[in-house]
């Protein structure tokens, strides 16, 4: 019998995750099954309970259950204790294990795929939500230097505060100072279309601007990124697809091509 996994949200319906593990299944050959599950509000834990005892080894986690994953796993690598909310878990000998791999998506994203250097790279984060908080580490660990703006600062304050670095800091916007190497957008400011209160300047010669959010074209903060003479914008998508990439191999020990996938997915970005 194949080996189930799936991923867990509400809603679950617009994942892209079912097409990208079929398709990291097909390339590498592993027999699985990969099926998109609805989860009640409040419902989670039950949810991959069941899951677990019809035989699931392991599942993606999406909005609104990353807290919930982490706080019921048995055990949380590095990432997932940071964020205190995990994307991702395991079976291993009965024991559920959590991991994060958001932020390690970005970064191989931004330094592999985009070929833009993280070491010694001056950033900025807008935002100080989960996605913040999962990619500030793997971004400090590739040597880049990072400000976290954030429209209620004391957030981004938290996490400068938890990972406690001169590297990092948190802030207002009206304080940002750039000129900066790469700009993130890392609020859910771009899935209402809405644009973010960053000063041009910041992003005058960025070798790159990045919006974490996917499928939304050319949002306000990457029109204002290339009208400002950014070198390059990129949306999230390829997060996604390493994201997933990182789960597959610590699921299946075997890392799928990812760029076949990034490019089935990528919409154009006018
Ligand atoms: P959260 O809900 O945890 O955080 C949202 C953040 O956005 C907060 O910092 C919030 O500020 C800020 N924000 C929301 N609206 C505005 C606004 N109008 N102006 C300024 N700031 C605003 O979200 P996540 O961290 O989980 O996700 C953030 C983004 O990252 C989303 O677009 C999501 O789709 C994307 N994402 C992409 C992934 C990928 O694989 N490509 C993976 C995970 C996330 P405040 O704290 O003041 O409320």
């Amino acid at each position: 019998m194949s080996d189930r996994y799936a991923v867990f949200g509400n809603p679950i319906t617009h994942s892209q995750s079912p097409l990208i593990h079929h398709a990291f299944a097909q390339q590498t050959g592993q027999d699985i099954t990969y099926d998109a599950i609805e989860a009640p509000l409040g419902g989670f834990e039950a949810a991959v309970r069941r899951f677990i005892d019809a035989g699931g080894k392991g599942l993606n986690v999406t909005v609104p259950f990353k807290t919930n994953a982490h706080d019921m796993a048995d055990e949380c690598r590095e990432a997932a204790a940071i964020c205190g909310a995990s994307n991702c878990l395991k079976l291993v000998d009965g024991r559920l294990i959590a991991a994060n791999f958001d932020g390690i998506g970005l970064a191989r994203d931004i330094s592999v795929n985009l070929g833009v250097s993280l070491k010694g790279a001056r950033i900025l984060i807008a935002g100080a939500g989960g996605a913040t908080r999962g990619a500030v580490g793997p971004l400090l660990a590739a040597g880049a230097e990072v400000v976290i703006a954030n429209r209620t600062v004391s957030k981004a304050e938290d996490i400068a505060a938890l990972f406690a670095t001169p590297r990092l800091k948190g802030m207002s916007y009206n304080t940002i100072d750039g000129p900066f190497d790469i700009l993130l957008n890392s609020t859910s400011a771009s899935l209402t279309g809405t644009g973010l209160p960053i000063p041009a300047r910041a992003f005058r010669n960025a070798a790159l601007a990045y919006d974490l959010a996917y499928g939304k074209g050319k949002t306000p903060f990457l029109q204002l990124a290339e009208q400002s003479g950014t070198a390059l914008i990129a949306d999230g998508v390829g997060m996604l697809v390493e994201q997933a990439a990182e789960a597959f191999d610590w699921w299946r020990g075997v890392r799928p091509k990812t760029q076949p996938v990034i490019d089935t997915l990528r919409t154009p970005l006018d």
